[in-house]
């Protein structure tokens, strides 16, 4: 499904790099460019969530979220602000904002964040109940997949992974792993296993999001929980 984001900014290239981001993470985003033509998209319905500019050149974004408030409590809204005068107002919860974020902004944040504020209004489902592909080790082949997808492992991170897969949730500190992995000889360190770590993760997490299977133990080492 694709929630209606509205995007109301009248700043042609915070809306438009807003509208391309949201359009690549899966969101349907339609822009406005003004508070009165934001209320007149509300009123005809679908829109998920607003996404909504405080400096906008007829009402205010407080405003514009004022009225929004008195016909929909439940509609959510995210605000931008430029000025931290209108981070102390958003948070004062007069203006019944759900959220926001400070100018300059990261999309892809904006983009996360919504997706939380999408869950908590039940229009998004929750995460648990989206299952992560399931990884297989193929040892014939030296691949891990993920669902269908092949992980684009380099040789120390299969390794690795295929260490901590062949057994599930024991704790290895780091030393087993460097002597498993890189070998006695090797001059590798434990920040090598915890820079391996990282990537790792962000393999899997760029196939999905729920795919998180390596727990870190503090002051122990790291587990793969499947
Ligand atoms: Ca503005």
């Amino acid at each position: 499904m694709n929630p209606v984001i509205l995007i109301v900014e009248d700043e042609p290239a915070i809306a438009d790099t807003l509208t391309w981001t949201l359009t690549s993470e899966g969101f349907a985003p339609c822009h406005v460019s003004t508070g009165g033509a934001a209320l007149a998209r509300i009123e005809q319905g679908g829109v998920a969530v607003v996404v909504l500019d405080v400096g906008l050149p007829d009402l205010s974004g407080f405003e514009v979220c004022r009225r929004i408030r008195a016909k929909d409590a439940a509609l959510p809204v995210m605000f931008l602000t430029a000025r931290s005068e209108e981070i102390d107002r958003v948070l004062g919860f007069e203006i019944g904002a759900d959220d926001y974020v400070a100018k300059p902004f990261s999309p892809r944040e904006v983009a996360a964040r919504l997706r939380v504020m999408l869950r908590r209004a039940g229009v998004l489902a929750a995460p648990a109940l989206q299952a992560a592909p399931l990884l297989a080790l193929d040892e014939a082949a030296a691949q891990v997949r993920a669902g269908s997808h092949s992980l684009a492992l380099t040789r120390y991170e299969y390794l690795l992974l295929r260490h901590l897969m062949q057994q599930p949730n024991r704790v290895f500190s780091r030393e087993q792993l460097l002597d498993a992995v890189w070998g006695q000889d090797s001059d590798s360190t434990d920040r090598t296993v915890d820079a391996h770590i990282k990537t790792l993760r962000a393999k899997l997490r760029a196939v999905s999001a729920e795919l998180d299977p390596i727990q870190t133990h503090r002051g122990l080492g790291y587990s793969f929980a499947p």
